[in-house]
């Protein structure tokens, strides 16, 4: 799922949209909605001088997205599973969860 830095739509990919897990999805849209705010308010949201993990925008997108996982109840083995993705590497996981607040046991 992401946010076009064009003209602010949502994208997301219709197999991940009908297979993934629901509350991936759910956290998701919560993710990009804060991107399409930060679009609306004129802001860069792929500013390339920052690492993905440590992009203002991504910090205050993932930091709705993890406030919602705790009002559902996920806890931190949970969360992490949620910021983990296949193409993000276990250092940065670790920065992304530091700057949250969530414990990730990553080996
Ligand atoms: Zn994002």
């Amino acid at each position: 799922m992401g946010t076009s830095d064009k003209d602010g739509h949502i994208i997301v990919n219709s197999r991940y949209l009908n297979n993934g897990d629901r509350i991936d999805i759910y956290l998701d849209v919560i993710h990009e909605l804060v991107h399409v705010k930060q679009f609306m308010e004129g802001k860069e949201l792929f500013d390339s001088r920052y690492d993905y993990v440590e992009r203002p925008t991504e910090i205050e997108a993932y930091r709705y997205a993890v406030e919602e996982a705790r009002n559902l109840g996920l806890d931190d083995e949970r969360i992490c599973d949620y910021l983990k993705t296949e193409w993000m590497s276990s250092d940065d996981l670790k920065r992304l969860a530091k700057k949250l607040g969530v414990k990730c046991n990553t080996s």
